[in-house]
C-alpha cells in the first residue's frame, strides 16, 4: 500500500461533464495492484495501515490521455514543413512510410512513448501500422494504449498487404493482448476518402462482431468533402459512414474540422466521439474545428496531438491552450472553453472517449493510479494568491512538460524528475536517428 500526500489534489472525478474543485492538502491511497482505494482531503484519510509507504507531492492529478496519435512517426518528425495535408501525405509521408519495417515502428513508438511519459501522458490512442510492434514498445515503456492499426488504400502507399488480412490481424492483435491491463486493440481506417466502400463496410461488420472500437480521420481538410461525395453518391462523410453502419459501435473520429451543423447532428445521434487536434490543424492550415458546437450538441470531445510529423510535439499542455485559444478566436468570447473543461478533455473526458472511463482519467477509488505530479516550485506555476487561486486554470495556462516531476502508471513510477525510468532514452534517440536517416534517403 502507498499513500501520496499532496499540497493540491486534482481528481477530475465529477459528475458527467463536471469538474470538482481541487482539494488543498490531499491524500491518495494506492493498493499493491496499482488501483486507487481512497482519495480526498488528507484530514479525512483512513488510518495508515502498518507498512504503508508515504510519499509527498506538490500538485497531484490524473496523468494525461492523448486521444489521437501516430507516435511512431517520430521517425518522420519535421519532414514536409509547409505542406498541406494532402501533398504532405502523398509527397513526403507515404513514400517514406512505404519503407518502414516492424523494427522501425517499434523504435519510433518506444522513443515517442518515453517522450509522452515525460510530458505526463500515460495513455495514447495510436493509429499506425505494425500493431504488434507498437504494442510491444508500449508494453516495454510501461505505458497504456489503445492500438488501432490502420488501413489505407492508395497507390502511393505500398507498405501493407490486402485489407482483409489487415482486419484479421487487428482482431488477432486484440486476442494476443487480451490478458494485458494496459493494451487494448481497435480497428482503424485512415479516412472515408482513402479507404474503399467495401473495406469500410467490412470494418463496420468486424466492429459489430467483435465490439472493437473504430478509429478514423474525419473531415480534416476542406477538399475531402467533394472527394467523399464522389465516392458515396453525394453523401457527406458522417452520413456516408452512417449509411455503411460504421457509426453503430464505439467510433473515435479524429479532427472534425469541416463539420457542418448537419454533420454534427449525424455524429450526435450515433454518439460518435471526436478528437480535436488544434496544433496539427493549425500547422497544416487545415482549419479550426467547431469544438463549441460539437460539445453543445452533446458530443464527447477529447484532445490529441496527432502524429509528431503533423505537429512536432507530443505535448498536451500546448494542445489544451491551443484548443482554448482557437475556440475563443472563433467565438469572440473569452468565456468559451474554460480551462477546467479543456483539462477534462485530456483526462476524464478523454477516458470516456476511449471507452475506458471506468478505470482511467480520474483519481477515484477503483481507478488505476495513473497520476502525475507537477512541481509546486515550478516558476510558471507561481505565485499563488490565497482566496484567488484557481489551480485548474493555473495548470492549463502555465503547466508544461517541464513542470512534470513524477509520473505513475498503475502505481508504478515511470518518470522521476526529468528521468524516464522505463526506457533508455539515449539509446532510443540514437536508434531512431539512424532509422530516420535511412527512411529519408
Ligand atoms: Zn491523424
Amino acid at each position: 500500500m502507498d499513500r501520496y500526500l499532496c499540497d493540491v489534489l486534482v481528481t477530475m472525478d465529477g459528475p458527467a461533464g463536471g469538474v470538482p474543485a481541487p482539494v488543498t492538502g490531499g491524500a491518495v491511497d494506492v493498493d499493491d495492484d496499482g488501483r486507487i482505494t481512497w482519495c480526498g482531503p488528507a484530514a479525512d484519510a483512513p488510518r495508515l495501515e502498518p507498512g504503508t509507504n508515504v510519499h509527498r507531492a506538490g500538485i497531484l492529478m490524473p496523468s494525461l490521455i492523448n486521444a489521437h496519435c501516430h507516435t511512431p512517426m517520430v521517425l518522420l518528425r519535421g519532414a514536409g514543413e509547409g505542406l498541406p495535408v494532402d501533398r504532405w501525405l502523398h509527397e513526403v509521408m507515404w513514400p517514406r512510410e512505404s519503407k518502414l519495417t516492424d523494427d522501425d515502428v517499434r523504435a519510433g513508438m518506444l522513443l515517442g512513448a518515453a517522450e509522452m511519459l515525460s510530458n505526463g501522458i500515460t495513455t495514447s490512442v495510436e493509429m499506425y501500422f505494425a500493431g504488434q510492434a507498437m504494442a510491444e514498445a508500449v508494453d516495454q515503456a510501461g505505458m497504456r494504449c489503445l492500438v488501432t492499426p490502420g488501413v489505407i488504400e492508395d497507390a502511393d502507399f505500398t507498405l501493407t498487404g490486402p485489407w482483409p488480412e489487415q482486419l484479421d490481424e487487428m482482431v488477432a492483435l486484440r486476442d494476443r493482448w487480451s490478458a494485458s491491463d494496459r493494451i487494448r486493440a481497435g480497428i482503424a481506417a485512415h479516412a472515408a476518402y482513402s479507404v474503399s466502400k467495401e473495406c469500410l463496410s467490412a470494418i463496420a461488420a468486424r466492429a459489430a462482431d467483435t465490439g472493437m472500437a473504430v478509429h478514423i480521420h474525419l473531415a480534416e481538410q476542406q477538399w475531402e468533402d467533394a472527394a467523399v461525395r464522389e465516392r458515396s453518391g453525394g453523401l457527406a462523410a458522417p452520413e456516408y459512414l452512417e449509411s455503411l453502419g460504421l457509426l453503430e459501435g464505439d467510433v473515435i473520429a479524429a479532427h472534425g474540422v469541416w463539420l457542418t451543423a448537419d454533420d454534427i447532428e449525424v455524429l450526435a445521434r450515433n454518439d460518435t466521439a471526436v478528437v480535436h487536434c488544434p496544433c496539427s490543424n493549425a500547422k497544416h492550415a487545415s482549419g479550426v474545428a467547431p469544438v463549441t458546437q460539437m460539445r453543445a450538441a452533446g458530443l464527447r470531445v477529447a484532445i490529441g496531438t496527432d502524429g509528431p510529423a503533423s505537429h512536432h510535439r507530443l505535448d498536451l499542455f500546448e494542445e489544451m491552450r491551443t484548443a482554448i485559444r482557437t475556440a475563443r478566436i472563433r467565438s469572440g468570447d473569452a468565456q468559451t472553453l474554460p480551462p477546467a473543461e479543456a483539462l477534462r478533455m485530456t483526462t476524464a473526458g478523454a477516458a470516456e472517449v476511449l471507452g475506458w472511463g471506468d478505470e482511467l482519467g480520474r483519481l477515484a477509488p477503483g481507478c488505476w493510479a495513473d497520476m502525475m505530479e507537477l512541481s509546486g516550485s515550478e516558476p510558471a506555476l507561481n505565485p499563488v494568491i490565497d482566496g484567488e487561486d484557481d489551480p485548474l486554470s493555473r495548470i492549463v495556462w502555465s503547466g508544461s512538460p517541464g513542470a512534470v516531476s513524477g509520473v505513475w502508471v498503475a502505481g508504478r513510477k515511470v518518470v522521476d524528475g526529468d528521468r524516464v525510468l522505463t526506457v533508455d532514452v539515449a539509446a532510443a534517440v540514437a536508434d531512431a536517428q539512424a532509422r530516420a536517416r535511412r527512411l529519408a534517403r
